[in-house]
């Protein structure tokens, strides 16, 4: 775990303390591009809570199995290496990034659209597509 005054692992360049740790905290994110950072740096720090419960529940990748998902998400937040984070847009409802992550030495980087929705006053990630390469 990194201490507050390391880089935020979501590489916005400022503090944990500033950046994302106020939302892993119970914070709540202004804006879909907001979330989408504390999401990622949330499966890089391994805070499997955070991801479930910023999933929007009417969404594709909610599970209701907890436990099953809850296993999921740790799996692949030990196994990835989380090596970069580059917004490339972010609209009212959309953000397109591109994650660079490595999994046994292999690159498994990709670029995704991701949909954020409100549930009940907060922005949720509801849907994401892969980008071809
Ligand atoms: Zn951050």
């Amino acid at each position: 775990m990194k201490t507050p005054n390391a880089a935020c692992p979501c590489w916005s360049g400022l503090a944990y303390e500033k950046c994302c740790q106020p939302l892993h905290k119970g914070g709540e994110a202004p804006t879909p591009e907001v979330l989408m950072r504390s999401r990622y740096s949330a499966y890089k720090l391994g805070l499997v809570d955070y991801i479930m419960k910023t999933t929007h529940p009417d969404g594709p990748r909610f599970q209701a199995d907890t436990a099953a998902w809850k296993h999921d998400i740790e799996a692949f937040s030990k196994h990835t290496h989380f090596a970069g984070l580059q917004i490339l847009s972010a609209s009212e409802d959309k953000v397109m990034f591109r994650a660079t992550l490595f999994a046994n030495s292999q690159d498994v980087s990709y670029t995704e659209i991701s949909v954020f929705r409100q549930h009940n006053g907060h922005w949720k990630y509801f849907s994401g597509a892969h980008l071809d390469p």
